[in-house]
């Protein structure tokens, strides 16, 4: 009998579920379940995008993780038929500075995971709730906590700390990184795309609503813009990247702000959307043309050429640059502007290869290789699923 394999990726108040064959890992099928406890709807597309089934709930609709969870896998089953779920893999974002590599999650994984909340109470809860859910919903079949943080876990002291008392690094305290699935996902594309330069110098750039740059060399990360949290480094749709801490404590010691007032300024009011005051999307920054949207993007590529240097230097040179995600896969102009005058570093743009989004879109006399790759987290969690439990002797 043929088998699946399902993703979860639960946030706050949605929930995406993606369904991969066993055999060759084929997509066959996406669902997206959004507004819990709010305004529920659902919508099942196939493997090439078509709309399978679309629900909206009024009043008393699911209110929680397992409730919308039970709504998506009770679609799922006539839809699976015979096909048997062989294991669930979660994206989950935390692993916390033991877990390089994805874990099967028992009774004591569980509370070891719980124990990270603290380090990333916007995510890592509704991470477990799913685990939870889907551990109810499918007994006995192993659900497999895939980690953002994972592949960074290989950094240098000298990435991986902060200028701060060495207890709190002991403790904790550390530039974790994150998108982590991504660049493991786009380095093992390097292998088939480019197997010359995947284990040369690489910086991958993953410009999404979520942004980050990781450099990575002979296929590991070395370093990544991201730091203790998925706040800092890169701007992003609405979140500040960096900042400098004093800023935080002017707010707090000038204007009174409690951690929950700069949680939203951070995450939700910043970014694009706080600097452009119209929205925190690309697209639409693209199409305004206003002085404010201009002036966003230009600081969203001035921070990306300035850590396209920093990590430059962690490497050493470098032998290849990966645009990814959202804006790196969609849009030409934006990288066009992060290449502009970076001929220094040997960075030379294809006009054409790029505006026609090919994958290689580098000059063919440029000494760096210019790559766009879309990223699949979720194959790469469908992945890591098949290959624990494969090596558990299952299927
Ligand atoms: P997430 O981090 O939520 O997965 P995505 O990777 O989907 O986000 O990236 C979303 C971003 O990609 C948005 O800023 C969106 O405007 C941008 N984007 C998508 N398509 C295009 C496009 N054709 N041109 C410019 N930006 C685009």
């Amino acid at each position: 009998m043929s088998g699946v394999v399902l993703v979860v990726n639960a946030g706050s108040s949605s929930i995406k579920l993606e369904v991969f064959a066993t055999d060759g890992l084929a997509r066959l099928a996406n669902l997206l379940f959004e507004g819990i406890g709010v305004r529920p709807a659902m919508r099942a597309k196939d493997g090439a995008g078509a709309v399978l089934a679309e629900r909206m709930w009024a009043e008393g609709g699911p209110a929680d993780h397992r409730a919308a969870l039970a709504e998506v896998t009770a679609w799922l089953a006539p839809f699976l038929g015979e096909r048997r779920v062989v294991a669930v893999g979660h994206r989950v974002v935390h692993g916390g500075p033991e877990h390089a590599l994805p874990i099967v999650v028992d009774a004591a994984a569980r509370s070891a995971l719980a124990r990270l909340v603290p380090l990333a109470p916007l995510h890592q809860p509704h991470n477990l709730a799913g685990i939870d859910a889907m551990a109810a919903l499918y007994p006995g079949v192993p659900q497999v906590a895939c980690f953002d943080t994972a592949f960074h876990r290989g950094h240098p002291f000298v990435a991986d700390a902060f200028g701060l008392p060495r207890t709190l690094y002991d403790e904790g305290i550390r530039r974790y990184g994150f998108h982590g699935l991504s660049y493991e996902y786009i380095s093992g594309r390097l292998v088939e795309v480019a197997p010359e330069i995947a284990a040369g110098r690489v910086i991958v750039a993953h410009l999404g609503n979520g942004a980050s740059m990781c450099a990575i060399r002979q296929g590991r990360s070395i370093d990544s813009t991201m730091g203790f949290t998925a706040v800092d480094g890169l701007p992003m749709g609405t979140r500040t990247g960096q900042l400098d801490p004093g800023v935080m404590l002017h707010l707090m010691t000038a204007r009174g702000m409690d951690a929950a007032a700069l949680t939203r300024l951070l995450y939700n009011e910043s970014g694009l959307k706080g600097l452009s005051g119209l929205s925190s999307d690309m697209r639409d920054l693209e199409a305004a043309g206003t002085a404010q949207a201009r002036e966003a993007i230009a600081y969203f590529v001035y921070r990306a050429r300035k850590e396209l240097g920093a990590l430059t230097a962690a490497l050493g040179g470098l032998d290849a640059l990966v645009f990814t995600a959202g804006i790196g896969e969609n849009s030409p102009t934006t990288r066009a502007a992060i290449c502009a005058g970076m001929e220094w570093l040997g960075i030379a743009l294809d006009d054409r290869a790029n505006a026609a989004g090919e994958t290689v879109i580098s000059a063919p006399g440029s000494r760096v290789r210019i790559l766009r790759i879309p990223t699949d987290e979720e194959r790469m969690i469908a992945s890591h699923a098949l290959a624990l439990l494969r090596a558990r002797g299952g299927p």
